[in-house]
């Protein structure tokens, strides 16, 4: 069979091989056999691989969903009674945590900072200072709404010192920008199968700390579907998901996995680094301003601006675009009109550069300036 190559630049779902999507083709199987529980075993081992974690002290716990889904579980499950949530807030990925916590009611801080700013460290001190309450402290690594790098390290490094659990959204870094969990002080990050690790849409998973999840077992139950120490628990005495798999979608995870490993943790770090600058390169030379410093960025998402032309239509652009095989994304920043271009999934330099004859076709056919124009 011969599929179409279509050349994703939004951020996630990312472009896969046919490998990868050939994989889902299989007999069908009930995966309350042995031989499907083997695989997830093996899947969940991997999963801890990618981001170094100790075999003994981390585990990995798979959920049939999207990567929001992960947000949820460690949100709902991960907070004892009476303590608090904070939430390191810059970004689209962060409120939405923000707004995990106000559909459960749990009680939280919003602790905001500008967008295009990494959060100042020592007013997330004077929080944790002024609030022993806090029991579990979210963020986002890669905010994927602007691009911006969180320095969790750092921010890990804080917590723990107050006592408290970390919980970071790495969705749109896990199996791209490397990562050490036990070295980034995280106890639990998360990721699904459709960014990172370029396979399809429906599988998610959280990697986090085994003893914490015991811990979690007396804490409220707030969901029945999404609660973390429920399916960590089920996994643990039957090697299953307590409800049905994603059959299919865990087949293609699996050889997603095989060629992460074949391609290597640092190959294909680098690899997504050439794309990368190969945007930068290709935005540079069309004029575009971005919204947060190339310094900052974690290496996967441009955040572009539009520019000030009447004749600048996204749609018109993204259409045209579409139309021979490159899809770009609109932004996620209500203060200004962006539009996004990823380095993930399983692409490189020359499709970026295959992409940028196209773009720049799109914009002349429109009549905008070039090199864009800006008021200021
Ligand atoms: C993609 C993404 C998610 C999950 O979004 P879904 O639409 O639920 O897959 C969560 N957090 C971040 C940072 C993301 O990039």
């Amino acid at each position: 069979m011969n599929l179409k190559r279509n050349i994703l630049l939004n951020p996630g779902p990312s472009t896969t091989t046919d490998s990868v999507k050939f994989a889902q083709v299989v007999p069908d199987i009930c995966p309350r056999e042995k031989e499907f529980s083997s695989l997830m075993k093996n899947l969940r081992e991997d999963l801890v691989k990618i981001v170094h974690g100790d075999p003994k002290k981390y585990t990995s716990v798979l959920f049939c969903g999207s990567g929001t889904l992960n947000m949820d579980v460690c949100i709902n499950s991960l907070l004892p009674d009476g303590k608090k949530v904070l939430i390191i807030n810059n970004g689209a990925y962060s409120s939405r945590a923000v707004e995990i916590c106000q559909y459960y009611g749990l009680p939280h801080i919003d602790l905001r900072f500008p967008i295009d700013q990494r959060p100042d460290l020592a007013k997330v001190e004077e929080t944790l200072q002024n609030h022993p309450e806090i029991g579990l402290v979210h963020t986002t690594h890669n905010e994927t709404g602007t691009g911006i790098l969180n320095p969790v390290r750092e921010i890990g490094a804080l917590i723990h010192k107050y006592g408290a659990v970390f919980t970071v959204d790495t969705t749109s870094t896990f199996a791209m920008r490397p990562i050490n969990i036990e070295e980034d002080h995280i106890d639990f990050c998360m990721a699904s199968a459709q960014k990172g690790l370029m396979a399809m849409t429906g599988l998610s998973f959280i990697i986090g700390n085994k003893y914490m999840i015991e811990e979690s077992r007396n804490y409220p139950k707030r969901s029945y579907y999404c609660n973390l120490f429920l399916q960590y628990e089920y996994f643990e005495k039957t090697g299953e998901m307590h409800f049905t798999p994603p059959v299919q979608t865990i087949y293609a995870a699996i050889q997603a996995l095989k060629e992460y490993w074949e391609e290597g943790e640092e190959e294909k770090w680098a690899r997504h680094t050439k794309t990368f600058q190969a945007i930068h390169e290709g935005l540079d030379k069309l004029g575009f301003k971005e919204v947060i410093k190339r310094e900052e960025q974690a290496g996967l998402v441009v955040s572009a601006i539009y520019p000030d032309d009447p004749e600048w239509d996204f749609e018109k652009i993204h259409d045209y675009c579409y139309e021979r095989g490159f899809t770009i994304y609109p932004g996620k920043i209500s203060t200004a009109n962006t539009f996004r271009l990823c380095a993930l999934g399983a692409i490189d330099e020359q499709d970026i550069k295959d992409f940028f004859v196209v773009f720049e076709e799109a914009l002349k056919r429109s009549n905008v300036c070039i090199p864009v124009k800006y008021k200021e």
